[in-house]
């Protein structure tokens, strides 16, 4: 039997205890009022990781000893390190594994701590709520900003949301500055720079109803999804795929699917799935607190 504890701080941190890989107990959030989220982004790193340690340490409390913490954020996680989080831009740098950990020490939790990226959290979470931790899962994040997570942890970066998916240097809209990027297509913030005078939903709607334009975007939101993901099948094989985040109600699979088919020509590379999860907090919760008792058992 194995009590861990998972957090996942986005744009809101939420922290709760497992036993055996499902939640027991309360879920902690800060801020508690989500209905009006405070912006974590503008929350200095410091005071980040004493809330963290505040959070951990009243849910160690709560119950018999913990074998492992882990932490998801979004951004380049390695080594414990955030070396880069274009979304919490304060804890570029910062060494949370350490530094979480001394603040954990202070107030007598010693279990260790291990940081992974929010994707690849999703993922593991999947994996494991699904019994199918042996297997390769994949899932893309679709929100602001395009995450790519996969079960299990392969030593790399891994930022498919910037995969390189449009040679046409008008292609400027993602939000690490570079050209032809997945997710200055996908984006939630690249589409609003892109349609200036309309918010995606009315973009998506107004395709439904024949715009030429709208539709013309929809065709190519879609082609781009599919060609990081033909990238990815050519890459690392086929297998699943799942998608979800707080855009994938944008998201039409048969689309989607019908891209897909033309770019994924090899007979090999075809026995591909491809899955839609409603965003829930659940599943990071629990991906978190698995692969920090892999972390520790590998
Ligand atoms: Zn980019």
């Amino acid at each position: 039997m194995t009590s861990a504890i998972g957090v996942v701080m986005t744009e809101r941190i939420i922290a709760g205890r497992l036993q055996d890989q499902r939640p027991v107990g309360t879920v902690l959030r800060h801020p508690g009022n989500v209905t009006e989220p405070e912006d974590l982004g503008t929350v200095p790193a410091g005071e980040l990781v004493e809330i963290l340690a505040g959070l951990i340490s009243s849910l160690a409390a709560s119950g018999g000893a913990i074998e492992a913490i882990g932490v998801a954020v979004p951004g380049i996680v390695r080594h414990g390190v955030i070396e880069d989080s274009p979304n919490l831009p304060q804890i570029k740098g910062m060494r949370l594994e350490q530094d979480l950990s001394r603040a954990l020490v202070k107030r007598g939790v010693t279990a260790p701590v291990h940081a992974a990226n929010d994707a690849d959290a999703i993922a593991a979470g999947v994996a494991a709520t699904r019994g199918q931790l042996d297997k390769l899962v994949r899932v893309w994040t679709i929100g602001n900003g395009i995450g790519y997570g996969r079960w299990p942890y392969v030593e790399g970066v891994w930022e498919g949301g910037h995969v390189v998916v449009s040679l046409d240097p008008k292609e400027r809209y993602c939000g690490c500055g570079g050209v032809g990027h997945l997710e200055g297509i996908l984006g939630y913030r690249a589409m609003r720079m892109r349609f200036l005078d309309m918010e995606p939903e009315e973009v998506f709607a107004h395709a439904r109803q024949g715009d030429s334009r709208c539709r013309e975007f929809v065709e190519l939101w879609h082609c781009a999804l599919a060609a990081a993901t033909a990238s990815f099948i050519h890459l690392s094989g086929p297998g699943r795929f799942f998608f979800t985040g707080h855009s994938v109600h944008f998201l039409d699979l048969p689309l989607l699917r019908s891209h897909l088919e033309t770019m994924v020509r090899m007979s090999p590379l075809q026995s591909f799935s491809l899955e839609v999860l409603a965003p829930d907090d659940e599943t990071p919760l629990i991906g978190a607190g698995v692969s920090a008792v892999r972390a520790r058992s590998s």
